[in-house]
């Protein structure tokens, strides 16, 4: 697609997140009548696992396949795409990436290897989202040289914000090095326990405090629900899973805020250049 978005779903910090929104929010985005690619760019191969396929190490060709062949400057042979029940395509991983990951320090450009190894694929796709690993290692300053936007999730407690500002010193690097378009679309608060809504607000204050008011927090924050992980355990969406559940509604939400920001910004460049 000619307007293809490409969104990183970063935080070094593992658990909080990353992949159930990968997922809920690709899956929102495909019922919004969106073309959608998930991307899993990491080792462990979570987002992979969370859309059913059982054993990613037997997946003879992933994004570690994509990769190798944009470093040798070879065509792939075989697609890597995995298509899933729920309408969102899968460009899978499992262990190998991490031999990837280390390889690509002795390989020229390293940092846009994976920029490369997509870039063919955005002709296709409303929306690339990449479930990033927990680390600020070469394979996330990738995806975030990738990136036109990055979503950060964190989980509601009181040390939420530990460590964000090493994450947003190396989104300061990425812009300033390998990709200055890069934007941070907000920040996520998930696992959010319903019962304590005031520590929700709270947290987001405490955001808006700490790393400035043009760093937007969602006005959606996710809920703490068993349908997340019960959904990733059976390789489905919140959606096919409990329609009804909090959890559903909560990325149903999410998704329209999502749309909303890329659209507000279509609409900002277009009268900027008439
Ligand atoms: P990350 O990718 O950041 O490591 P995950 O998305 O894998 O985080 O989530 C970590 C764990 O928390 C997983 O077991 C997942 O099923 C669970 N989880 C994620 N979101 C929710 C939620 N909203 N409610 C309950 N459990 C959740
Ligand atoms: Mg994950």
């Amino acid at each position: 697609m000619e307007n293809c978005k490409v969104i990183a779903i970063t935080n070094q910090k593992g658990g909080v997140g990353k992949t159930t929104t990968t997922v809920n929010l690709g899956v929102g985005l495909v019922t919004a009548g969106k073309k959608v690619l998930l991307v899993d760019a990491d080792p462990q191969g979570s987002l992979t696992v969370s859309l059913g396929v059982k054993n990613p190490d037997a997946l003879d060709v992933s994004l570690s396949s994509l990769m190798q062949s944009v470093m040798e400057d070879e065509r792939l042979s075989g697609n890597a795409i995995i298509k899933h029940k729920e309408g969102v395509d899968l460009l899978p991983s499992n262990i190998e990436l991490s031999g990837i990951e280390t390889g690509l320090f002795n390989v020229m450009s390293r940092e846009y290897v994976f920029k490369n190894a997509i870039e063919g694929m955005k002709q296709n796709y409303d929306y690339i989202l990449i479930d990033c690993m927990p680390s600020l290692g070469m394979m996330t300053i990738n995806a975030l040289t990738a990136a036109d936007k990055v979503m950060i999730p964190v989980q509601a407690e009181f040390l939420a914000t530990k460590g964000m500002t090493q994450l947003l010193q190396t989104i300061g690097n990425v812009r300033r090095h390998t990709n200055p378009k890069l934007e941070i679309d907000g920040i996520l608060i998930t696992l959010a326990d319903n019962r304590k809504p005031a520590l929700t607000s709270e947290i987001s204050n405490m955001i808006r405090e700490n790393f400035g008011k043009y760093i937007r927090v969602y006005d959606q924050s996710i809920p703490d629900g068993a349908a997340a992980s019960k959904a990733s355990g059976v390789g489905k969406s919140v959606y096919a899973f409990e329609a009804k559940s909090k959890v559903a509604d909560a990325y149903r939400k999410l998704t329209k805020e999502v749309i909303s920001h890329g659209e507000g910004r279509l609409e900002a460049e277009h009268t900027r250049s008439i």
